[in-house]
C-alpha cells in the first residue's frame, strides 16, 4: 500500500522532483526524464536506459558516470512515450551517438523504436540493446520474447561503463549484446503490489504460497506454489539458472538477489547465503555480488535473483568505477574539460506544426466542430469503464489500461479542444494522437496514438467524406499492424479493430452512411471484443500470463469497443440526417446532445 502520496495522478512527477533535489549533485530533471548533473565530455556515447516508474532505484537511480547518461521515466508501470525519449536522447546527446537499452516490453519496444527512428532521420547514430533476461517470460529457444526485469541492471552498467571508458557505439552495443546474452533471472512473489491511490493490490498471492517468475510490473508469477524454506527457495530459484548457463561461459557469475519492495535485507542476506552455499557446490566463483533493492515493483513482496556469467572482460567492466546515486564503485574520475552544469530547459514537446496548405474545407472544419465533441463524448464512456479495464488488465497484465487510457483520451481530447477547428478534421486527429501518445505512453498509448496520426494523414488529403473516413480508419489498423505485429488471434485489441474496420468498408461500399457504418461497424467490435475471451494471449504483457487470462476478455479489445461504441452513438445524435456525406451532415448544438444522452 502506498501511504506517501499528495495527488496519485501527480505521485510520478512529485517523487522524480523529490528524486532530483535530494541528489542534485549527481542528477538533475529535464522534461522525460533524469540526466547528468554534468553533461557527457563531447564525443562519448550516452547510454539511455528507461521504462515506467514504480522500479526504483531503476531507473533514474542509475544516471551517472560509469553508468547512464539519462532515464525516460514513464508513468507507473507504463513505457514512456517517444517523445520523451526523444526529449531526453537531445538533452544527454554528445555526439557520440546513443544506446538505448530497456526491458523487452511491447510499450516500449514501440516508443523507443519510434523515438531512434525520429533521432535516426536527425542524423544521430541510435543503437537498441533490449533486456531478455527473465527465464520465466518465455522457453529458452524463445530469448527474444523474454521480458527484462532485475538483468537490466547488468546490461545497463556493462554499457554505462564501456561508455564511460570511451568506447564507440558500435562497440558499446557489441558489449551490452554479450552482457545481455549472459544474463539470465528468475523471481518469486509473495504479495501483490498496490499502485498508488488504489485500494487493492494487482494481485494477490494466496496464504501459504509464492508465485514463482513474477513480473515487475504487478504481473503475478507464472505458477504459484507452496511457500518453501530458505534453502529450497534458493535451489527453486537458482536451479532454471544454472541449467542455462551459456555456452561457453567459464564458472564464474555476478550473483543479484534483488528485493522487489518490502522483503527485508536480512530476508534477502539469509537468501543470499544460501544461494551462495549451492553455488560453490556447483564449483561456481561469484564475483562482485549485489544484495539489495535494484529493481524493485513498487510495494511488492518478492524477490530475485539474477547470475551474469562474466568474462575478464565483463568482469572488469562491472567493477569500473561509478557515481550514480543508487550504484557507486570506486573513485571516478571526473573528466577535465566537461561542461558546467546546465540550467537550459529542454524545449517542450514539438507538436506537429500547423498545416501548410492553406485552410480547410467547410466539410473538414465542420468534421472538426464534431470531432472535438465526439473527443468527448468517447472520453465520458472510457471515465466509466476506467476501472473495469483495469481490473482486466490485472487478471495478467499490469492493471494500469484503466489509467492508461483515461489519460491518453484526456490528452487527446484537451488537444482536439485547442486546434483551431478551421485547419480541418485532420491536423486536429494528428495533434490528438501525438498527445495522446505522448501523456499516456504504454502499448496501448503508442498504438491509439499512432492510429489517430495516420487516420488524421489520411483526412488531411482531401474532403472527410464517407470514403475518406473509411481509408483513414483502414491507415490507423494498417499503423497499429504494423507497429504492435498483433494478427487476429493474439488476444490483443486488433481483433476488435479488423472486423470493425472490415465491416465500416464493407457497409460503405454497399452505399450506407456514416452514422449506420458506424453502427454496425461497432456491433461487430464489439462482439469481436467478448470473442476474445476464448482467446490465449500471444502478444503484450499479458503473454507470460496466458492461462489467467482465458475465460477474460482482452482489455485493449473491450477498451477499443467502448470507444468505437461511443463514437458511433455520438455520430448517430450529430448526424442529423444521413446522406453518407459529412459535408452535407449538421452539427447538433451541444445542448441538444447532452439532453438526447440523458434520455
Ligand atoms: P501495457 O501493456 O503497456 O501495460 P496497456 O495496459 O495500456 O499497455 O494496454 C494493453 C493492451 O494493449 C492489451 O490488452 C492489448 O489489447 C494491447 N496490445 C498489447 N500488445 C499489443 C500488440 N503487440 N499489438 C496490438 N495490441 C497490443
Ligand atoms: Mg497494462
Amino acid at each position: 500500500m502506498t501511504r506517501v502520496f499528495g495527488d496519485p495522478e501527480t505521485f510520478v512527477d512529485d517523487a522524480l522532483e523529490g528524486f532530483a533535489r535530494a541528489h542534485e549533485n549527481l542528477v538533475r530533471r529535464v522534461d522525460g526524464g533524469i540526466v547528468r548533473a554534468r553533461p557527457l565530455a563531447g564525443g562519448k556515447v550516452a547510454v539511455i536506459v528507461g521504462g515506467g516508474s514504480g522500479h526504483y532505484p531503476a531507473f533514474a537511480g542509475l544516471v551517472g558516470p560509469g553508468l547512464a547518461a539519462g532515464a525516460v521515466c514513464g508513468n507507473i508501470f507504463s513505457s514512456p512515450s517517444t517523445r520523451q525519449a526523444v526529449r531526453v536522447a537531445r538533452a544527454v546527446d554528445a555526439g557520440g551517438g546513443i544506446l538505448f537499452s530497456y526491458g523487452n516490453y511491447a510499450g516500449d519496444v514501440i516508443h523507443f523504436g519510434a523515438a531512434e527512428r525520429e533521432l535516426r532521420e536527425a542524423g544521430v547514430d541510435v543503437r537498441t540493446v533490449l533486456v531478455t533476461d527473465d527465464v520465466a517470460s518465455a522457453p529458452a529457444d524463445a530469448l527474444i520474447a523474454r521480458r527484462g526485469i532485475a538483468g537490466d541492471l547488468c546490461v545497463f552498467r556493462i554499457a554505462g561503463a564501456a561508455a564511460e571508458e570511451g568506447a564507440d557505439l558500435d562497440e558499446v552495443e557489441r558489449i551490452a549484446i554479450h552482457a545481455n546474452s549472459r544474463t539470465r533471472s528468475l523471481g518469486v512473489a509473495f504479495s501483490g503490489c498496490t499502485l498508488p491511490g488504489a485500494q487493492s493490490p494487482l494481485f494477490i498471492v494466496p496464504d501459504g504460497m509464492m508465485s514463482v517468475g513474477l513480473g515487475i510490473h504487478g504481473e503475478p508469477g507464472v505458477r504459484d506454489v507452496p511457500l518453501q524454506s530458505a534453502p529450497e527457495l534458493a535451489g527453486t530459484l537458482l536451479e532454471p539458472l544454472l541449467a542455462e548457463r551459456p555456452e561457453g561461459a567459464e564458472a564464474r557469475a555476478v550473483l543479484i538477489v534483488n528485493g522487489l519492495g518490502t522483503v527485508k535485507y536480512e530476508e534477502l542476506f539469509v537468501l543470499y547465503r544460501h544461494l551462495t552455499d549451492i553455488l560453490a557446490a556447483e564449483g561456481i566463483e561469484v564475483v562482485s555480488p549485489l544484495c539489495g533493492e535494484l529493481v524493485t515493483s513498487l510495494d511488492m513482496g518478492g524477490v530475485s535473483v539474477t547470475l551474469m556469467w562474466v568474462d575478464d572482460e565483463l568482469e572488469r567492466l562491472w567493477n569500473a568505477p561509478a557515481s550514480t546515486p543508487a550504484f557507486a564503485r570506486g573513485d571516478i574520475a571526473l573528466e577535465p574539460g566537461v561542461q558546467a552544469p546546465t540550467d537550459d530547459p529542454v524545449p517542450p514537446a514539438e507538436l506537429p506544426s500547423d498545416p501548410v496548405h492553406g485552410d480547410a474545407s467547410p466539410a473538414s472544419r465542420e468534421a472538426a466542430a464534431r470531432g472535438a465533441q465526439l473527443f468527448r463524448a468517447v472520453r465520458a464512456a472510457i471515465a466509466a469503464h476506467a476501472d473495469e479495464l483495469g481490473d482486466l488488465d490485472a487478471l495478467a497484465g499490469d492493471g494500469d489500461h484503466g489509467v492508461g487510457m483515461l489519460r491518453g483520451i484526456d490528452a487527446a481530447a484537451e488537444a482536439a479542444l485547442a486546434t483551431d477547428p478551421s485547419l480541418g478534421v485532420g491536423p486536429q486527429l494528428v495533434r490528438a494522437g501525438a498527445a495522446w501518445s505522448d501523456r499516456a505512453g504504454g502499448t496501448s498509448g503508442a498504438l491509439w496514438g499512432a492510429a489517430l496520426e495516420a487516420m488524421g494523414d489520411t483526412l488531411s488529403r482531401g474532403e472527410p467524406d464517407a470514403t475518406a473516413l473509411a481509408e483513414a480508419i483502414h491507415a490507423g489498423r494498417t499503423r497499429i499492424e504494423q507497429l504492435g505485429g498483433a494478427v487476429l488471434g493474439d488476444k490483443t485489441l486488433v481483433d476488435a479493430l479488423i472486423p470493425f474496420d472490415d465491416e465500416f468498408r464493407r457497409r460503405i461500399d454497399l452505399g450506407a452512411g456514416i452514422p449506420d457504418a458506424m453502427r454496425d461497424a461497432a456491433a461487430a467490435a464489439a462482439h469481436a471484443a467478448e470473442a476474445t475471451a476464448a482467446l490465449t494471449p500471444r502478444k503484450g504483457r499479458a503473454r507470460p500470463l496466458a492461462e489467467r487470462s482465458v475465460g477474460h476478455p482482452d482489455p485493449g479489445a473491450v477498451s477499443f469497443a467502448i470507444i468505437v461504441s461511443a463514437a458511433a452513438h455520438d455520430t448517430r445524435l450529430t448526424h442529423t440526417y444521413d446522406p453518407g456525406s459529412a459535408s452535407a451532415a449538421k452539427v447538433a448544438p451541444i445542448g441538444q446532445i447532452e439532453a438526447e444522452e440523458k434520455r
